[in-house]
């Protein structure tokens, strides 16, 4: 009895909160570094939560392009954000919630929200103090909500720049505040240019200036460089940026992000972190298992060769892999799991509206098509399906990927002529793939943004079809993101003609998995949802892990 009630008078302790800011430029790997940090925190018993602040006016990245932006990471809740929250989910191998992301528009929309309900009573709103307030409330809103000991958050961009200055200001005053629970890292680039050839740690001074200039101060010094920090430039920076050494901490490029956690270690950061903040030593670092996943997937030699057909690859003169970047890390911890070497290629779908290129997919042992919108590469894509549907080459689809699939299959199997998906083509004859009814309405409005079906829905499975046997059970929940679904009145035709509908949502009405029998093909599945965004590097997910098995072991 005595136990039970100390529990719940037990009072919590506020929690620490870590802000990560970048210094020099963009493209250092900010993201990877924060969810590194987050990451030794974690191994070393703390309860760690992690947020993302992104400067745009943006409400949420789903209105963004993905060639501009990269991928659009939905969480389990719906929300549209951007591929760090991905990276926090796989590192932390947790779900995070909605508060957990933020932009300056979304920031504003609330404000401006709560100004319109006469929430702030007739008194003036202002950018200074009412912008960096709304920021605070989420922040610690998002501690709460995860009963959080540590509270970690990344501010995007670079210090410096006008767009994150009033985040810089939340944390000025969060700290003036709270003096003992706030710490400021900052992840810097030191370059060693090549006339030279020794590393500068100017550009970092001048960094660290200018995030005092803003009335913040670091606490450490990540140090992102081509080559590790030696201890005579680490003094240099300990001296000018007014950090302890042991707070600067080496951080050079490495084969994988994966290594970037052990390399921290190296340097004690998680140690230093917890000194920094006061926090209660609970034990030393625990990374065994992430130990474990590194080295397996430095030893794997046995290649699985996946091609990965989109459309947002070609940038210019550049390939674009970030646009689909959940899908390769998922593609990767299945590969390791089962002991092979990941070998992806990405292929511009665009390529293949020309079929004499399609004999260029022999070499592949899977290929997959991931999401996508709109006409771009659309042919390409159906002929590839084909393809792979024909030669028995294992096929997974994934979201739009899944909709062409079926589209391939009412068109060429069922014989469809003028079939499409209103996607495309409102007003074909066979709408295979038509719009959701709720969709209708919010095309109408134009009302686009936020507005797909989102977040994580349940679906039942078939017992023993492909995909039940992949997850092991037959009920699932996954994370969407479309507007069009397969349309049911097709269902019957379809499946008369061998396309089975292996997953559907608990009332029937929508198709999750599209699949041929293991005796048609070996491996030939179509899901609505993104699979990918529940994968993790200790935590692989079922269906690509079958996926890539089906792939090594088909002829
Ligand atoms: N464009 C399709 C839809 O909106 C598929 C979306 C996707 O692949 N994420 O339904």
């Amino acid at each position: 009895m005595k136990k039970a009630a100390n529990k719940t008078t037990a009072k919590k302790v506020a929690p620490k909160y870590i802000f990560v800011v970048g210094g020099v430029m963009s493209g250092v790997g900010k993201g990877v570094a924060s969810s590194s940090i987050a990451t030794v925190l974690q191994a070393r018993g703390h309860k760690v939560t992690a947020m993302k602040i992104d400067p745009y006016i943006n409400v949420d990245a789903g209105t963004m392009n993905p060639t501009e932006h990269g991928e659009v990471f939905v969480l389990k809740d719906g929300l549209e954000t951007d591929q760090d929250m991905g990276n926090y989910e796989r590192f932390l191998n947790t779900d995070l919630p909605r508060i957990n992301y933020m932009t300056t528009g979304s920031v504003y929309l609330s404000v401006i929200e709560k100004e319109r309900n006469l929430e702030y009573k007739g008194k003036n709103v202002e950018v200074v103090p009412d912008i960096p307030l709304e920021v605070i409330r989420r922040i610690k809103e998002a501690g709460e909500t995860a009963g959080a000991d540590v509270v970690q958050i990344e501010v995007g961009g670079t210090v410096g720049e006008y767009q994150n200055v009033l985040f810089l200001e939340a944390i000025r005053m969060m700290k003036s505040d709270q003096p003992d629970d706030v710490a400021v890292v900052m992840v810097s680039y030191l370059p060693v240019p090549g006339s030279i050839g020794e590393m500068k740690t100017k550009p970092t001074q001048t960094a660290v200036r200018m995030l005092n200039n803003a009335g913040v101060f670091a606490d450490m010094i990540v140090c992102r460089s081509p080559i590790g920090v030696d201890i005579k430039r680490k003094e240099k920076i300990a001296k000018f940026c007014n950090v302890k050494v042991e707070n600067v901490i080496s951080a050079p490029d490495v084969e994988s992000i994966y290594d970037i956690p052990l390399n921290y270690e190296e340097d004690k950061l998680s140690f230093q972190l917890s000194g920094i903040l006061n926090l209660p030593n609970k034990k030393s670092t625990d990374l065994k298992e992430w130990k474990k996943f590194v080295s397996r997937s430095k030893s794997v030699t046995v290649p699985v060769k996946i091609a990965v057909v989109g459309k947002y690859f070609n940038s210019g003169d550049f390939i674009l892999s970030d646009v689909y970047l959940s899908v390769l890390e998922a593609i990767k911890y299945s590969a390791y799991k089962l002991n092979l070497k990941p070998e992806i290629s990405y292929l511009s779908a665009q390529e293949f509206s020309d079929k004499k290129q399609l004999k260029k997919l022999k070499d592949y042992d899977g290929i997959l098509v991931p999401g996508g919108f709109g006409l771009t590469g659309i042919d390409g894509k159906l002929n590839v399906i084909e393809y792979a549907r024909k030669n028995k080459i294992p096929y997974f689809g994934i979201c739009y990927g899944m909709q062409l699939m079926v589209l391939e299959y009412a068109q060429n199997v069922a014989k469809l002529k003028n079939a499409s998906t209103a996607e495309i083509d409102a007003k074909a004859e066979h709408l295979v793939i038509g719009i959701m009814d709720e969709q209708k309405e919010k095309l109408a409005q134009k009302n686009m943004g936020g507005s797909m079906r989102l977040g994580q829905y349940p679906a039942k499975l078939t017992k023993g079809s492909v995909a039940a046997k992949a997850y092991k059970a037959e009920l699932i929940e996954e994370r969407h993101r479309h507007r069009y679904e397969v349309n049911p009145d097709y269902v019957p035709l379809l499946t008369e003609k061998g396309l089975r509908f292996s997953g559907v949502s608990p009332d029937g009405t929508l198709m999750e998995i599209a699949e041929l029998p293991k005796e048609e093909h070996p491996f030939f599945v179509g899901v609505q949802f993104h699979p990918e965004l529940k994968a993790r590097p200790l935590d692989p997910h079922p269906l690509f892990t079958a996926f890539i098995k089906t792939a090594y072991e088909a002829d």
